[in-house]
């Protein structure tokens, strides 16, 4: 295999490990023989996951950002097929002019195909189109015995489940094809909503749900009080007039972030400030815009390497969902242990993921309210903090997410999503990753060096 001196990092820069041998894939018509090497495996596209699901320490991380080339269109149907590390930036580019969208997208648009499907990504209109997954209709999977399959809900079905959602654990995904959606232009008509509490929130959200397909809100958490938090509630829907179909988009202005910020630049009252100002801002109670997709979808894709706000230490991401039966005492929990214990998150979204299941054996979204948190990472502190926000999320019925964890303990994980005995079958058996092996610990007996070496 040829080797190149990326080294692969996910997101949140933490944990940082060791480097792993990056391999990359260049062409489907060239294929690594996966079987004969002795170390594990695990593809890496983007690393736009926060923790370690996406770093295979010691091992080999097989970079697969190079396999991004568009197969096919079908304009009756709206299936696209295309290699799966083209990134969702490459397909808005393209597809949108054309009048297309993508069927769910995350909060950043740098994120690859094929890490859409290994964590079931879920977007602002979960409560609508559920997860990814559910608009794939076929990928092909190389296995390191060679094997390549054809993967469906209705052809090698089983595997077709476990991939989705399945960390880059069963094999490499070579292509993808799934669904878009049409569009008339490439503007959303969207509404932002300032709220005083979580039952505004619930209340915003009941009166939103039927009626715009994206919904989220940014939150501050330190607020306190008996509404719990305030925020912005913000709701959209694509527009609809054809005359701004012609209409040239402005280039969006981006940034980059020129260094890693020194680590006491966010704290609570850093924080607490920045809350304030971004809640004032705006003045009126409920603002109307028509504004472009990317802003709307992606705010923080202007700001290249933002993690760097969080100083070289990193940032540990934090994301749960809980039943709605147990959401609100949950999260006056959770917040209260949050502000009792110093640490500020400095992004906060809140959503209510919708009942449409997903189709993965490990995918994360349910229905209930879902909280995603950030915080700078303080050693102990933090890692203790995020151990009891998990027995809190365990208590009330729900889980976190695999995407964004760099500390869960096993325990936790397993009590999470009990159906990883059932997914484990269908692991790549060269396929490992620094998570699976935290999650699993009896796995690490043999893994990352195959052959218990
Ligand atoms: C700013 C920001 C906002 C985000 N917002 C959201 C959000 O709203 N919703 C959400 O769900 N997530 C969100 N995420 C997380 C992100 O969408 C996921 O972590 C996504 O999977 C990252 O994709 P990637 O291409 O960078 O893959 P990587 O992070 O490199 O890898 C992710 C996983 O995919 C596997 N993988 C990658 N390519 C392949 C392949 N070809 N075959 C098999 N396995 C493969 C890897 O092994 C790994 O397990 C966000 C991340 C950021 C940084």
């Amino acid at each position: 295999m040829l080797t190149e001196n990326k080294i692969p990092q996910s997101w949140g820069r933490y944990p940082r490990v060791k480097p792993a041998q990056m391999a990359p894939v260049f062409w489907r018509s060239e294929l690594p023989n996966l079987a004969d090497t002795q170390q594990s495996i695990l593809p890496f596209a983007y690393g736009r996951s926060y923790g370690d699901s996406c770093l295979n320490e010691g091992g080999i991380s097989l970079d697969v950002s190079h396999l991004n080339r568009f197969i096919a269109f079908d304009e009756a149907e709206g299936l696209l097929r295309c290699e799966s590390g083209v990134s969702l930036a490459d397909i808005l580019e393209v597809m949108v002019p054309r009048g297309w969208f993508l069927p769910v997208s995350p909060g950043t648009k740098f994120v690859s195909v094929g890490g859409a499907i290994a964590n079931d990504i879920h977007g602002k209109n979960h409560h609508k189109a559920g997860t990814f997954g559910r608009h794939v209709t076929c990928f092909e999977l190389l296995r390191s015995n060679g094997e390549r399959l054809l993967c469906s809900p209705t052809e090698n079905s089983a595997l077709f489940r476990a991939t989705i959602g399945g960390l880059g654990l069963t094999g490499v995904i070579l292509w993808v094809e799934f669904r878009l959606k049409p569009i008339v232009n490439a503007y959303i008509d969207m509404d932002s909503i300032r709220f005083e509490s979580l039952d505004e929130f619930f209340d915003i959200s009941a009166e939103s749900d039927a009626d715009y397909e994206y919904t989220m809100s940014w939150v501050d958490i330190l607020i306190g009080g008996k509404g719990l938090c305030r925020g912005k509630f913000m709701r959209g829907n694509h527009n609809q007039a054809r005359e701004l179909a012609a209409k040239p988009m402005k280039k969006r202005l981006s940034l980059a972030m020129p260094l890693d910020l020194p680590g006491f630049v966010l704290n609570t009252l850093s924080v607490k400030a920045f809350n304030e100002a971004y809640y004032h801002v705006q003045v009126d109670k409920r603002v109307h815009k028509v504004v472009p997709y990317d802003p709307f979808f992606y705010p923080l894709d202007s700001i290249h390497e933002w993690y760097r706000l969080y100083g070289k230490r990193g940032f540990l991401q934090y994301q749960f969902v809980v039943p709605f039966t147990t959401g609100h005492e949950a999260m006056r929990e959770i917040l209260g242990r949050i502000r009792h214990s110093g640490e500020g998150s400095f992004l906060t979204v809140l959503k209510k993921f919708g009942d449409i299941p997903s189709p993965g054996m490990l995918s994360f979204p349910r229905p209930g309210l879902t909280l995603a948190l950030d915080f700078s990472y303080h050693g102990k502190k933090t890692l203790n903090l995020l151990n009891d926000l998990d027995k809190i999320v365990l208590q009330g019925g729900g889980v976190v997410y695999p995407a964004k964890d760099a500390r869960m303990t096993a325990e936790a994980f397993q009590a999470f999503y009990p159906r990883w005995h059932e997914f484990e079958q269908y692991i790549d058996p060269h396929f490992s990753s620094s998570f699976w092996r935290r999650v699993t610990p009896s796995e690490g007996a043999l893994l990352p060096v195959m052959n218990g070496k």
